[in-house]
């Protein structure tokens, strides 16, 4: 089943949206495959961002994403990386449509409050940045015929 990486970025979490931002994947019925609570150091960021190494933005976003915790999750279901994604918003909520994460909870593109992998290479590029294998959990929900 495909898997995508979703950061909760440190302005949600600051702003008490964690809860609120999950429970819109939960909803919508991805099942959670890894979850974490972290601070991301400067060297995890720079990997999670090295395609946009040298961009004007990306002194700023590094800074912006190490300068509180944030939540990781891994999350698994049918074109999970496309519907996230969707789910998101474009990545500036001016531009994000309402009913999209980014465009109900966010107003600016340098606090867009979530992440979400952008391809399967993306997706299997960044999950190893935050989740061994063995913190990833493989399991069945008795619901999941139902979704
Ligand atoms: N970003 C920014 N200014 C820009 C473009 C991007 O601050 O002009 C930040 C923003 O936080 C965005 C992240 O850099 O989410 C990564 O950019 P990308 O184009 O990959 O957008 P995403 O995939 O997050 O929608
Ligand atoms: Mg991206």
């Amino acid at each position: 089943m495909e898997r995508t990486l979703v950061l909760v970025k440190p302005d949600a979490v600051q702003r008490g949206l964690i809860g609120k931002i999950i429970t819109r994947f939960e909803e919508k019925g991805f099942q959670t495959a890894g979850l974490k609570f972290l601070w991301m150091d400067e060297k995890k960021a720079g990997r999670l961002y090295e395609p946009h190494f040298g961009k004007a933005f990306y002194e700023p976003l590094v800074n912006y994403m190490t300068s509180g915790p944030i939540t990781a999750m891994v999350l698994e279901g049918e074109k999970v990386i496309e519907q996230v994604r969707n789910m998101m918003g474009a990545t500036n909520p001016q531009n994000a449509s309402p009913g999209s994460i980014r465009g109900d909870f966010a107003t600016r593109i340098d606090h867009n409050i979530v992440h979400g992998s952008d391809s399967p290479e993306s997706a299997q590029r960044e999950i190893p940045i935050f989740f061994e294998k063995a913190e990833l959990v493989d399991y069945t929900k008795d619901i999941s015929k139902w979704i």
